[in-house]
């Protein structure tokens, strides 16, 4: 067998042209990218909303859509078509079955979209993490649909808002679906505006941040194309999309943080002494020459090529999804969940952390994982500081025995190896096969 060590192989540097990236950016007129979640109950309607939103769009040809009504119809289940769009793409991902790009990837004329997590699953919570921890936004779905609609607040609904929020997602748009089965009323839509605007703004996120956008996913109403339904015509606000178009794109103040790459995927290529990373840009800029680092392994590298998703850059900024070409690393002591970063500036790499945690079973300490994006780490919650308000932060009580689910504290987790975190970074804390808690590393 050949040795890999063998494949790292003297080669000068790849030329840097000395771009201001920043600029370069601003200049470029480029397409904003942003990455979403989708959440709400089981059955509020998830995945036929994206697979109408992928199907408007023309990203799902009919062809394909034509195929699965065919199979729904000889199953008695018309109206799972749609979310067989979505479902196959899931299944497909299971089997490692190459799936193609364009079902959890959309652009418009002034945006490109990354649906993070697509759902499909029925055990989501697991699955939304990943998704969650690296959104910009988050689209609610909710049933509008008579009895369905209080049972999901409680439920699910319940557990992924305060999943976004203990996050700190900022931005949520309620997809109020499902308004078909209720004849489009307006009171309906209004009473479900009022009370999840109250349910949201008592957890702390601000009324400007959410968007209420009344839709039928099934017969693709107010999605893409504005309502024709004539029982909505009292409604004048804008289609989904529109509000998808309306969040802020990956800031330039995100532009303007050090280089910062969680590794989705490595691959190694044909060219005798390159290895190709994939990942989202979480902060910072790139560009080709520049001299990475890969923690907690401390690999360094230089870039020699970037794809910006299929295409060939001199640059990449921070929320674009990117391949990149390294020379001069080995790639054996690289790991999916990895951080990339600038060789001059590398995220630091630690085993003890504090983070604000909102609990969703009881919080003691006892033995633990901490996930990150793709990462996760064994270890254990070493103490509990103090219990917090969840609106304000404060504290409410120090050194508590433990914390009911549903409240906030601030916890000291200990790993059993260093791992590369740093403040500010969205983890998930599991166990047992249960997300226990979720927050910010201060
Ligand atoms: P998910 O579990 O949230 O992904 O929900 P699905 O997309 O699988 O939808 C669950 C059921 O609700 C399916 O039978 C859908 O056809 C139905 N459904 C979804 N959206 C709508 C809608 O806007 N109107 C009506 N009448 N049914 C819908």
């Amino acid at each position: 067998t050949k040795k890999i060590a063998a494949l790292k192989v003297d080669v000068p540097p790849p030329k840097t042209q000395g771009l201001d990236v920043v600029k370069e950016y601003e200049n470029s007129g480029a397409k904003k990218s942003t990455s979403f979640v989708v959440v709400g109950h089981v059955d509020a309607g998830k995945s036929t909303l994206m697979g109408r939103l992928l199907v408007d769009l023309k990203y799902v040809d009919q062809r394909t859509v034509e195929k699965y009504k065919r199979q729904a119809e000889k199953s008695g289940k018309q109206s799972f078509a749609l979310a067989w769009v979505m479902d196959q793409r899931s299944e497909e991902r299971e089997r490692g079955v190459t799936i193609d790009i364009a079902t959890n990837y959309f652009e418009t004329d002034q945006t490109k979209y990354t649906i993070l997590d697509a759902p499909g699953h029925r055990d989501f919570v697991p699955n939304m993490i990943a998704g969650a921890s690296q959104a910009d936004f988050a689209i609610l779905v909710i049933d509008a649909n008579t009895g369905a609609y209080e049972k999901g607040l409680k439920g699910q609904t319940r557990e992924h808002i305060l999943l976004l929020r203990s996050l700190g997602l900022q931005r949520v748009i309620v997809a109020v679906n499902k308004l078909d089965m209720v004849g489009w009323s307006k009171d309906r839509f209004n009473d479900i505006t009022q009370e999840v605007t109250g349910f949201l703004t008592g957890l702390g996120f601000q009324e400007q941040n959410v968007d209420f956008v009344p839709i039928s996913g099934l017969d693709g109403e107010n999605i893409v194309k504005k309502i024709t339904a004539p029982a909505a015509s009292w409604y004048e606000g804008g289609t989904l999309l529109e509000a998808l178009e309306k969040s802020e794109p990956t800031t330039i103040r995100a532009l303007k943080k050090p280089f910062r790459m969680a590794i989705s995927e490595i691959f190694r290529s044909q060219q005798q002494g390159t290895t190709t990373l994939a990942g989202r840009i979480d902060s910072g800029t790139i560009q080709i020459g520049d001299s990475l680092v890969v923690q907690p392994s401390g690999e360094t590298a230089y870039i020699k090529s970037i794809m910006v998703d299929t295409d060939a850059q001199d640059w990449a900024v921070a929320g674009q999804n990117v391949s990149i070409a390294l020379t001069d690393i080995d790639p054996i002591h690289i790991r999916v969940g990895d951080i990339l970063c600038h060789a001059a500036n590398p995220i630091p790499c630690g085993d003890t952390f504090t983070m604000k945690a909102m609990a969703f079973e009881h919080l003691m300490p006892m033995p633990v994982d901490l996930h990150r994006g793709r990462l996760h780490a064994p270890g254990q919650i070493q103490s509990i500081t103090a219990s917090l308000d969840k609106a304000t932060g404060e504290i409410i009580k120090k050194k508590p025995k433990v914390i009911q689910p549903g409240g906030v504290a601030r916890v000291v987790i200990k790993l059993n190896e260093k791992v590369p975190l740093e403040a500010g970074q969205r983890v998930v804390i599991r166990g047992g096969g249960e997300t226990i808690a979720a927050g910010l590393l201060e």
